[in-house]
């Protein structure tokens, strides 16, 4: 019997299986974006279990990135000097199926039965970043922070606010994509009126999540005046193209978003369906450089596992030579010398 009919005879019990162990959640929204004809879908791909979850690689690691040895007080994670992450919340109003944080997001990771920080973890999150003046950027990530009541939100950040040393609150979230009516006015007046700047970075990993219901909330915010990145993570059989990523990238721009970082996939426990080589992705990169806008080129990158830190990991066009020259490869794969003039 072959995978796929074994998956099939067992596949209540093999989702069951799935979802005992990492969380499942999907928005009606998402649900409508669901073309169920299409057995490749790729925003199924990205959100409905599947059975392949099961599946755990020895080199796959419960913690990819690190997370809980940066972890002063919970709720932070500190890992670089200058930005510091705020996990106000551990749930998401989806649960992506190649979550770099899947063991620590959902219900199941709730211990003390809140869906995040209670009101005294809160408060020493926030004294740990006031008592750390090299903390300039604050990250409100999770869980998604756009999940939590405008009211709410709207209290973090005054009380970021008023901690003189930051400069930026940058706010990691997917809500725009996957649950837009969240985006209303009163959520967005929570991001305004800040002394600090806010930046909003929108994961997104598929031109068609770009429809007019996310398209509305990403205009409503840009003009608002919150400048917006994306992140995108590189996911066999939903982006692992050419055209997917430029056609990615090329929504975000039309829609005012620069596509910032493209991410090659954590060993998460259970991904590996969704895993793209590094020579892979540095190809797509390459494509990308040699045939499209400036704009839409994201830098390509690697969270080291183990915790040791995110690195640029995309094509190198410059080699050094014996001889001190360069050999410097063209968008197109040509090689040229290149030699610095002399510089007295
Ligand atoms: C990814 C990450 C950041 C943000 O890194 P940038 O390169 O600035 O996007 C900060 N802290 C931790 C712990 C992270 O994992
Ligand atoms: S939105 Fe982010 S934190 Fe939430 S499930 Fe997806 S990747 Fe994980």
């Amino acid at each position: 019997m072959g995978a796929a009919e074994r998956d099939k005879d067992g596949s209540i019990a093999a989702l069951k299986q799935v979802a005992a162990q990492f969380a499942v959640a999907v928005t009606p929204h998402v649900q409508s974006l669901i073309d169920p004809a299409d057995a490749k879908d790729p925003i199924a791909r990205q959100f409905l279990p599947d059975a392949a979850e099961l599946v755990t690689l020895p080199h796959e690691r419960q913690d990819p990135i690190g997370d809980t040895a940066h972890s002063p007080v919970a709720g932070i994670v500190h890992r670089y000097p200058d930005r510091a992450l705020l996990k106000l919340v551990n749930v998401c109003p989806v649960y992506c199926r190649f979550c770099f944080r899947r063991e620590m997001v959902g219900p199941s990771s709730i211990k003390n039965g809140s869906k995040g920080l209670s009101a005294e973890q809160l408060d020493a999150a926030i004294d740990y970043i006031a008592q750390h003046p090299a903390i300039w950027e604050v990250i409100l990530t999770g869980g998604d922070p756009l999940i939590v009541s405008p009211r709410r939100l709207k209290e973090v950040m005054t009380r970021l606010n008023a901690i003189p040393h930051l400069g930026v609150i940058r706010i990691h979230s997917r809500v725009p994509v996957v649950d837009p009516a969240r985006i209303n006015d009163e959520l967005v007046a929570a991001l305004q009126g800040s002394e600090k700047a806010v930046w909003l970075l929108l994961h997104a990993n598929h031109a068609r999540e770009f429809v007019p219901e996310s398209v509305a909330a990403i205009r409503k915010l840009v003009e608002a005046g919150v400048p917006m990145l994306g992140q995108s993570v590189l996911l066999k059989g939903v982006n692992d193209s050419p055209a997917a990523l430029a056609d990615l990238f090329k929504a975000m721009v039309a829609n005012r978003i620069k596509p910032h970082y493209l991410h090659h996939g954590d060993l998460a426990r259970g991904t590996s369906h969704f895993r793209v080589s590094l020579a892979e992705g540095q190809t797509l990169m390459r494509r990308l450089r040699g045939h499209y806008s400036g704009l839409l080129q994201p830098t390509y990158i690697l969270d080291i596992p183990g915790g040791h830190g995110k690195v640029p990991v995309g094509p190198v066009y410059a080699e050094p030579q014996d001889d001190g020259s360069w050999a410097v490869s063209d968008p197109w794969g040509c090689s040229h010398d290149y030699s610095d003039p002399a510089v007295d």
